[in-house]
């Protein structure tokens, strides 16, 4: 009997399940209660975490979303505007909790695809009238609405200056910041300096099963912690989740480079298709734009049939992404297949 291939799934890089040895090093990981006294593998987990983004300090979260909500607690004055691109995490998918947490009020920055300094400046009130105040910008590197692009480090040090020349703090949702120092060389640490806080995701492209981190100064960081214990979020014998985060920062960080090489690849062998038009990756992401007769759902089930995943991002978009449980073969089938489904 002939075997079927196992699917690839591209949908995110945040369906990785946790390897062997990260499993191990969850199971044997040393706890005590965080909320209590204190979880040493959390703790060690927190400081490793702040020495690479170059903070004072740095508090392990359950979730990305939760951090991110957290950080906008802790940052924006409520009854104030933030400044957010209208494609923004923040703004798509964290069920309008800026405004239903955080209380406030957000003022889209508009233009695909991402932030600039001319949009940024557009979305700007003109002071001196009885506008809102402005008291956040929010930034995001990697972008993941645009599939995955760089902020380099010059642009991003430019938008955070303009934020604080008109009053603002500034947040830098670095979910895939990861992604941003292993495509440009620029340090994590460089990245973050830019912004009063700075938040990573452990369980994308590091391969963790769970978990986020929000780092800045103590100050800043004592407030993200009053959130966090407000949102629920302190965490008991959370060295469990703590060990796979650090075992992907040791062993999977380093390794990055990978799935960019992938996602270029990937994007080459899709372009061959006489339908396709694929956004050139700038990371681990590749977004797809479909012909004008083709739905995304539509062209996602045909995907799966085949045995590839794909992401319905919208009606005319689908999204693939490369991760740690992608093989260079695996990537190369799924890559003919699509190509294949477009020609
Ligand atoms: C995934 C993601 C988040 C949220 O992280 P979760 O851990 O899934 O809650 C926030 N921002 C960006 C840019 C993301 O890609």
């Amino acid at each position: 009997m002939m075997q079927t291939p196992p699917m690839i799934d591209l949908r995110s890089d945040t369906v990785t399940k946790p390897s062997a040895g990260m499993r191990r090093a969850m199971a044997e990981a040393e706890v005590g209660d965080d909320v209590l006294d204190g979880d040493p593998t959390t703790r060690r987990l927190e400081e490793r975490t702040a020495q690479l983004l170059g903070q004072e300090r740095a508090l392990f979260f359950p979730s990305g979303t939760m951090a991110n909500q957290a950080a906008i607690w802790a940052l924006a004055e409520r009854g104030t505007e933030i400044y957010v691109h209208d494609d923004a995490h923040i703004v798509n998918l964290e069920m309008g909790g800026a405004s239903a947490l955080g209380g406030v009020q957000p003022r889209l920055i508009q233009g695909a695809p991402r932030v600039t300094r001319e949009t940024l400046s557009m979305a700007m009130r003109p002071p001196g009238r009885d506008f809102p105040r402005a008291t956040l910008l929010c930034l995001e590197n990697t972008h993941n609405g645009s599939g995955g692009m760089v902020t380099p480090l010059p642009e991003l040090t430019a938008l955070a200056a303009v934020g604080r020349s008109v009053g603002c703090r500034v947040f830098l949702d670095g979910a895939r910041l990861w992604n941003a120092s292993a495509a440009t060389g620029t340090p994590l640490e460089d990245f973050a300096a830019c912004a009063d806080a700075t938040m990573v995701s452990f369980s994308k492209g590091l391969g963790a099963p769970v978990g986020a981190a929000l780092a800045g100064s103590k100050h800043v960081m004592h407030a993200a912690w009053e959130a966090r214990k407000r949102f629920g979020g302190g965490m008991r014998q959370s060295g469990i989740i703590a060990a796979g985060a650090l075992y992907g920062l040791e062993n999977n960080l380093s390794r990055l480079g990978e799935d960019h090489l992938h996602a270029e690849r990937f994007a080459a062998i899709v372009s061959e298709a006489k339908h396709a038009r694929v956004v050139p990756p700038e990371t681990n992401i590749v977004m797809i734009d479909l012909p004008a007769d083709t739905d995304a759902m539509t062209f996602a089930k045909a995907a799966m049939a085949r045995g590839v995943r794909v992401g319905v991002w919208t009606a005319s978009r689908v999204r693939t992404v490369m991760h740690l449980d992608v093989s260079l073969a695996d990537m190369e089938r799924a890559a003919g297949i699509l190509r294949d489904l477009l020609d």
